[in-house]
């Protein structure tokens, strides 16, 4: 099959991309936080198609994306306040919110859970195709399951130009890193996945957060987690990478002291003259963070590379966006973290 490109900005594209969705085919759609694999939501045999693109394991849910927060009830029951005051601060935007699904969401949509994750993205282009095709469009991360997620066009095309129908090109994603999830179904909400929606804001907003442990530790492939993504190996380049903690000039030390031809080093832009001769790549600025979770998984996804045998990376520290960016570097990472202070 031929995929087609369909400009965000050309008028024709919602209705275009809208019927494909329609008529059961898989579209890459634009958001603000990675282009998502785009299909009918209610319609199980299109979802099955997104399973197959990407290679992902049938017990990992996919994302409904609806136009706003009036269509929440059509797909989940029992919502507590809360999901509208969320919906009220930060719709459209990278937050997803699970709460109990209605029957109305087939089984292979939720991967057989009783719960939906739901979210309007904050992509006109993107809203006005879900609007056209009348129907919510599921869309996990565009990428081939495993791998760094797509945050242009052109990563799309990368890992399935010829097997999907279409992609919008919406150009580069602003926020950089997939949305933040929320669990809205015990008694105290739960942070299952850090994004560009902060730990903070949403403490703002419910007054109460729990930290799930798969946000801060690497989960065993056969544990029952809240969020079954957060389990597998996620996000990673092909070899392995370690994250060098603790201050500039340290990790720099550490880091040219067992730097070896083939490694590659991902720094902040600040450090790059710290790295002479070692092959650096910067993902953005540490004194900008929205620049570190822009550039992320462009920077994996070049290190992606059979020619590459090692990364030692550098991680933000710090809270906001900042949490985000750690928790996505440390799980391509394997939670491989070496504190120069401690380690020869
Ligand atoms: P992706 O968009 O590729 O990052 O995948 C969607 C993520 O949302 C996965 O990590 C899922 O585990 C998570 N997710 C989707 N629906 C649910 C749900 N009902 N309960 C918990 N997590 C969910
Ligand atoms: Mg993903």
């Amino acid at each position: 099959m031929e995929t087609r490109i369909l400009p965000a900005d050309s008028p024709d594209t919602p209705e275009i991309a809208g019927e494909i969705i329609k008529n059961g085919g898989l579209v890459a759609i634009p958001t603000e936080t990675v282009y998502g694999l785009g299909a009918d939501g209610l319609n199980p045999e299109a979802v099955a198609k997104i399973f197959l693109a990407k290679g992902r394991p049938q017990d990992n849910p996919l994302i409904l994306h609806i136009t706003g927060p009036e269509q929440i009830p059509l797909y989940c029951h029992h919502v507590p306040a809360g999901a509208y005051a969320l919906a009220e601060a930060f719709w459209p935007g990278p937050l997803t919110m699970v709460l109990p699904a209605r029957e109305t969401v087939p089984k292979c949509t939720t991967a057989g859970l009783p719960t939906v994750g739901i979210r309007c993205p904050d992509s006109a282009v993107t809203r006005a195709i879900i609007a056209k095709a009348g129907v919510p469009i599921a869309a996990p991360s565009a990428n081939i399951s495993g791998k760094p997620s797509t945050t242009t066009a052109a990563h799309v095309l990368h890992d399935h130009n010829g097997r999907i129908d279409a992609v919008v090109d919406g150009g580069p994603c602003r926020v950089g890193v997939e949305s933040t999830i929320v669990d809205l179904t015990e008694e105290r909400p739960r942070l299952l996945r850090p994004g560009g929606i902060t730990p903070e804001q949403l403490l703002e907003v419910l007054g109460d957060l729990v930290v799930d442990k798969a946000v801060t530790a690497q989960i065993d492939k056969d544990a029952v987690v809240k969020a079954p993504g957060m389990k597998y190996r996620h996000y990673a380049p092909q070899c392995q990478v370690l994250i060098v903690s603790g201050s500039r000039e340290k990790a720099a030390a550490y880091i040219r002291r067992h730097y070896e031809p083939g490694d590659r080093v991902l720094c902040f832009r600040e450090e790059l003259p710290l790295y002479e001769g070692c092959n650096p790549l910067s993902y953005g600025l540490e004194a900008d963070v929205s620049t570190l979770s822009a550039g992320l998984f462009s920077a994996l996804r070049e290190l992606d590379d059979p020619a590459v045998h090692r990364v030692f990376a550098r991680c933000p520290q710090g809270g906001g966006v900042a949490y985000a960016v750690q928790n996505r570097l440390k799980k391509a990472a394997a939670f491989h973290i070496i504190d120069p202070e401690q380690t020869l």
